[in-house]
């Protein structure tokens, strides 16, 4: 179906268990969202809040004491949760490709630059070496790395931490996948190297009709660079809408928090607000809302019973209290 979307993440939960089986964290608690070609969805939230398990559980690339215990992953109408490992392996870096937060934790030091961003072409596509070294020049050039023909020979100590982002991004998006997962992946660099990245990343989305999944902490880049976004908060999607709808009326009161904290030019000497207190233990979880211990507007009921996704506007969830039909 041509408007089916390219990714469909449906209720999908990954827990860790101990050893022993006695201890379970829900690092991701049924999240369900959409994504269609050409898209970008910003995944935001404070550390520990699930975003790169979630990220790894859709490529299944989950640590030993992690296992996907429910829902869905539909990419391009298949779902990847019930793929076998020798499938997965196809599936990954051709048609989704992951950057990691680290480039100097993804490049292996032993190889040249021309023999990590040639491989996935040799792996996945049997390109010849001579052929996948030429295509490595051209994605270099692409990813506008000055002097490509030399750069190619050279290992990645050789390379400035910005040019090193833009190798990993480069093996990517080798195989021309669909969708490309981006975990932190600014975080390593300065602010002018960063703004060059984020635009390259952009220009690259656009010319190969990419799909996008951020994975941040920063709000200030979702703001530039998605259409969706999704706030995680103790391993669950707690709002989720148009990012426009979601920074101008957030309708939990987390998400107003991480909004509150955006730092504003032309404010003057405003103070940033902080949020309080720390992200739950998810070994013992609070009960009911997750985030109630440090909600400003926590009710009594917010402290016994979960809140549901409720619908705020089209395409606009919300799960708070706050939010649910009625409420003044
Ligand atoms: Fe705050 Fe209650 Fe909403 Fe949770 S459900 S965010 S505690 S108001």
């Amino acid at each position: 179906m041509a408007d089916r979307p390219l990714l469909e993440v449906d209720r999908l939960s990954t827990h860790y268990v101990s050893s022993r089986g006695t201890r379970v964290v829900r690092a991701v608690d049924e999240v369900s969202f959409t994504l269609r070609a050409g898209e970008t969805l910003g995944v935001v939230g404070e550390s520990g809040s699930g975003k790169t398990t979630l990220a790894l559980s859709l490529l299944r690339l989950l640590p030993p004491a992690a296992r996907i215990v429910g829902g869905a992953v539909r990419f391009e109408g298949e779902d990847l949760v019930t793929k076998s490992p020798g499938e997965m392996r196809r599936i990954r870096g051709r048609r989704i490709a992951m950057i990691l937060q680290d480039p100097m934790a993804s490049l292996n030091p032993l190889f040249t630059v021309g023999d990590q961003v040639s491989e996935p072409l040799r792996v996945h596509e049997g390109t010849r070496r001579g052929a996948a070294w030429e295509r490595a020049r051209a994605l270099l050039k692409a990813v506008r790395i000055p002097a490509p023909e030399q750069r190619v020979r050279e290992y990645p100590h050789q390379m400035s931490g910005g040019m090193r982002q833009r190798i990993v991004g480069a093996i990517a998006i080798s195989c021309e996948p669909r969708l490309l997962i981006a975990d932190e992946p600014t975080t390593s660099l300065d602010v002018t190297i960063q703004a060059q990245y984020l635009r390259l990343l952009r220009d690259l989305q656009r010319e190969h009709g990419l799909a996008l999944i951020f994975i941040t902490h920063n709000l200030g880049i979702v703001a530039r660079m998605c259409d969706t976004v999704a706030v995680m908060y103790a391993g669950r999607v707690v709002e989720g809408g148009p990012v426009r709808r979601i920074f101008s009326s957030p309708a939990h009161p987390y998400t107003q928090a991480l909004v509150d904290s955006i730092p504003r030019l032309g404010d003057g000497p405003a103070r940033l607000t902080a949020i309080d207190g720390q992200p739950p233990d998810l070994v013992s979880p609070p009960t009911g809302c997750a985030f109630h211990p440090r909600c400003p507007r926590a009710l009594d009921r917010c402290r016994q019973e979960e809140p549901p996704a409720f619908e705020v506007l089209a395409a606009h969830t919300a799960r708070c209290w706050l939010a649910a039909p009625g409420t003044p």
